[in-house]
């Protein structure tokens, strides 16, 4: 244990409650954590959304290690080194349908999330659309930290504290809606007519002035808010009509959240970009990247005269060759375990032991897509949050890792899980709801 936990400035946390009462994680196996006493905590959040193949699987720790010994570093401006070229070709190809048919790298979802915002500015200006600079996010929407991100990004406290964020951004309204669709098993029936918003929006603005549409498929940090069903295609339909491009943010729903390689396939709509991090490495080493459909790589290689740099912008860390030995390992695994099918196989067992917590105390809401599953609290009176970091504590006291956004749990386990896993948790889940003030 350490001695002083005073000079670490933890990110989205409350420091003075934790430093208080800390929670640690020493070490971690599968699906499981341990405590600085050994004490095992089932691992109901896949750490961060991203350890989806569980923990510390040899294989990726091997590659990671071997790497780190043969090629440390190399520079990505001028140079390369062939992992980075690998992965891209390996990614692509991953992709379903053949749509996308380039990866630009970052570190972390929210690099992703501002290279694909400027990609999408950019692409307009170099194909002569320069006015094209609104970005379109939503409410509740989670993108990450950077400016961009959090212009488009939907969380009142992520921005109020920021200053006047980037100009030229506008909302699409949240899709949450408890009257209509409280405890609905999968995609709600009501709330396709939302999408609706962006019309709107494009008559305000004109179409000639907007960039981009960013969402995620399913809203994750504001806890897991699925799409409606026709949603996500009707704001597709929207975007091709005034030439605007989608920008899915998979960096939750990537890599098998949902039982499916990508949202984009799981729902059978094809963006313009996607972002994606977490799951990409398996939590191991921080990555993040985006893909770009067929025709947008293209536009800027056309558009730049020979030998000149067509794209401004990059990482001294974009396709790191431990974050791309990592993803080499951690897509084996998935591919030779089979993890997106286990997924998709369990998830109908998922829904059925998530609503089965139906009825408890103070549960308002549940929510499930593949694996992936929110429960919502009922908040106590002038005091939000209270109940869900109550939850928390009681879960971990318990063995068992939740993450509360508020008075909403959400869970996402590793995709290595069994039946017996979800068993335990939604056990220790349902002990810790029965017995909460
Ligand atoms: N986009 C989405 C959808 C996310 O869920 C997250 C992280 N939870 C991010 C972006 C930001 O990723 P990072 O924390 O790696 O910057």
């Amino acid at each position: 244990m350490p001695t002083n936990l005073e000079a670490y400035w933890m990110p989205f946390t409350a420091n003075r409650q934790f430093k208080a009462n800390p929670r640690l994680l020493a070490a971690a196996k599968d699906v499981h954590y341990f405590t600085p006493d050994d004490r095992p905590i089932l691992d109901g959040t896949a750490g961060l959304w991203c350890v989806n193949a569980g923990h510390c699987r040899p294989k990726i720790v091997e590659a990671i290690q071997k790497q780190v010994a043969h090629l440390d570093y190399a520079p990505p401006f001028q140079m390369g080194h062939p992992g980075a070229f690998e992965l891209a070709e390996r990614l692509v190809k991953m992709m379903p349908g053949g749509h996308f048919d380039h990866v630009f790298y970052g570190n972390s979802g929210s690099e992703a999330v501002e290279s694909a915002l400027k990609i999408a500015i950019a692409y307009h200006r170099v194909r002569g659309e320069g006015a094209r600079q609104r970005l379109i996010g939503r409410e509740r929407g989670y993108h990450g930290v950077g400016f961009g991100g959090i212009s488009v990004g939907g969380i009142a406290p992520n921005r109020k504290f920021f200053g006047s964020l980037m100009p030229g951004v506008d909302h699409l309204p949240h899709t949450h809606n408890l009257e209509h669709n409280a405890f609905t098993r999968g995609q709600p029936q009501w709330g396709t007519h939302l999408a609706d918003e962006l019309e709107r929006i494009v008559t305000l603005h004109d179409a000639s002035t907007i960039a981009a549409v960013i969402v995620e498929p399913v809203a994750g940090s504001t806890g897991v808010l699925i799409p409606p069903m026709g949603y996500l295609e009707r704001l597709r339909t929207i975007c091709d009509k005034y030439g605007i491009l989608l920008i899915f943010d998979e960096v939750i729903t990537g890599f098998g959240r949902l039982g499916a390689s990508f949202a984009t396939e799981y729902f059978g709509v094809v963006p313009d970009m996607v972002t994606v991090a977490k799951g990409i490495t398996n939590g191991t080493v921080p990555m993040g990247a985006v893909f770009t459909r067929k025709g947008i790589y293209d536009t800027f290689m056309d558009a730049a005269a020979e030998n000149a740099i067509e794209l401004f912008h990059g990482y001294t860390y974009s396709g790191h060759p431990l974050a791309c030995a990592a993803a080499m390992a951690t897509l084996d695994v998935y591919e030779e375990e089979g993890l997106f099918a286990n997924a998709n196989h369990l998830a109908s067992y998922w829904e059925e032991c998530l609503h089965s917590l139906k009825g408890l105390p103070h549960v308002i809401d549940l929510r499930n897509l593949g694996l992936v599953a929110a429960i919502e609290l009922e908040s106590i009176p002038g005091k939000p949050g209270v109940r869900g970091m109550d939850c928390l504590q009681r879960c971990f006291d318990t063995g068992l890792l939740i993450r509360t956004t508020g008075d909403i749990i959400a869970l996402s386990p590793p995709l290595m899980i069994q039946k017996e896993h979800i068993d335990q948790m939604f056990e220790m889940l349902a002990g810790v709801l029965k017995e909460l003030p």
